[in-house]
């Protein structure tokens, strides 16, 4: 089938790094593209379903919204206490004495009705009670005196009263009737949840979850429950992919182990494309012998491209099976878990419908270990991140790199992310570190 070339290494000359510059390095390949370019490559291929259902509120937690959600209430519905205290007017109070103010009523939080209130009067109220008609302050009750049927309110300054209104929250001061509180396309967190219900709303339109079907290439992987032959090793990547699509919120279709021939990754294709928005893989994406994703793809589908200059995951393919978005990822467990992060986890959330996805953020640190690294690629070393008392953030890198050190990914709570012009870097410089948590 049709197979696009797969990508122009002319890079735009506003790329700060010259082709030139790259083909220095000693492992520099022409035909493997830059990480921010392959993501952007992806993006413009990706159309987010568009199907939807009704669900419960609850139900919403992690489904991105169909619907644009105004509010039909005001929030709060009513100018009401932020404090335990006492209602004042502003004017009854003053900058160099103590005033003294008649007490005429409680109000507690949800009871209906206002109270109305004259000069040199006070009411006494809790918080969330509604504010007296006439009131427009509120002096706490720990700067207060009371005496029976009275209460004392110390000079401005000492009752901590700085401006008039201080202590009293307003009617639509979070939301207006009528203003937008959610934007189509938002994934519901669990503020979202709490936004939702104090809306009075129970039930909310949502994207259908992504269907994301999953397999391993290779003869010599094993299931759990199965004994090991001579070679042979269990297969993590359907348990690390298990976990880190159902966290995104994916419906799963873990297809198991494929055998390393040319027909059975054919089928697996046919019946994971009928069947799946997405198909992913892992292993037999390199140039071995036994590599026969990407022949299979170029025969039933359509290659995009498959070497990124990064490190690890260097062969990664991304590729259309008819209505099916596939990525073909690296076999090395390190591997799979660093292009998921860094190209498939955004591309899944945008099928999923998600329409603001701002970078993950990353944080300067200074390195405490050196690191070894020729320029002209991206890696993505493991780290453990800290802050020290003083706040100073450092990162120490764990231990050997190698793309099958599982570990590493276990111990680790942070990327290190050294760009392509980066090449070795020393003991007490700064790296950009990105967090794991976040990623989801
Ligand atoms: P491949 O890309 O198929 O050559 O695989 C690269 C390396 O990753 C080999 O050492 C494989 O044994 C290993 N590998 C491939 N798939 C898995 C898997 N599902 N779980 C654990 N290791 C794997
Ligand atoms: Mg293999």
């Amino acid at each position: 089938m049709r197979v696009r070339p797969s990508f122009d290494p002319d890079p735009p000359v506003s790329t700060p790094l010259t082709l030139r510059e790259l083909s220095c390095a000693d492992d520099y390949d022409p035909n493997s593209m830059p990480v921010d370019k392959a993501r952007e490559y992806i993006r413009t291929f990706l159309t987010p379903v568009t199907a939807t259902e009704r669900v419960h509120v609850r139900a919403a937690l992690g489904r991105v919204l169909a619907e644009e959600i105004r509010s039909p209430i005001a929030v709060p519905g009513h100018d009401n206490s932020a404090m335990d205290g006492y209602a004042v007017r502003f004017d009854d109070l003053s900058a160099n004495a103590a005033v003294t103010l008649k007490v005429t009523g409680t109000v507690f939080a949800g009871k209906a009705a206002a109270l109305t209130m004259g000069t040199g009067e006070a009411i006494r109220i809790m918080t969330g009670g509604v504010l007296p008609v006439g009131a427009d302050t509120v002096v706490m009750q720990e700067v207060a005196t009371r005496d029976g049927d009275t209460v004392t309110v110390p000079p401005l300054a000492e009752a901590k009263i700085r401006t008039r209104g201080l202590n009293t929250r307003k009617a639509g001061e979070d939301l207006k009737v009528g203003s937008v509180a959610l934007q189509r396309g938002a994934r519901v967190n669990p503020a979202e949840l709490g936004l939702i219900a104090s809306l009075g709303i129970n039930e909310v339109t949502v994207y259908r979850k992504l269907r994301v079907a999953f397999f391993s290439t290779g003869d010599e992987l094993r299931s759990i429950g199965e004994a090991l032959g001579p070679g042979e090793i269990y297969d993590s990547n359907r348990y690390t992919l298990y976990g880190m699509l159902t966290r995104l919120g994916c419906d799963i279709i873990d297809m198991g182990v494929i055998v390393d021939t040319a027909e059975a990754v054919e089928a697996a294709f046919a019946t994971a494309s009928g069947m799946a928005d997405v198909v992913i893989t892992s292993g037999g994406v390199s140039v071995g012998e036994a590599d026969y994703i990407k022949a299979v793809l170029d025969k039933l589908g359509e290659v995009l491209f498959w070497k990124i200059a990064m490190k690890p995951g260097r062969p990664l393919a991304y590729g259309k099976l008819g209505a099916a978005h596939f990525f073909g990822l690296p076999g090395n467990p390190v591997s799979v878990m660093v292009t998921y992060y860094q190209f498939v986890r955004e591309a899944l959330l945008t099928l999923a419908g998600q329409t603001r996805l701002p970078p993950l953020p990353t944080f300067r640190a200074v390195l405490r270990t050196p690191i070894k690294k020729a320029p002209g690629r991206t890696e993505f070393q493991r780290g453990i991140f800290a802050q020290d008392a003083e706040g100073t953030c450092s990162v120490t890198v764990t231990g050997d790199q190698g793309s099958g050190i599982l570990s590493s990914m276990s111990q680790a709570n942070c990327f290190i992310i050294l760009g392509p012009a980066t090449g070795n870097v020393a003991a007490g410089e700064t790296v950009e570190v990105q967090m794991f948590e976040g990623m989801i």
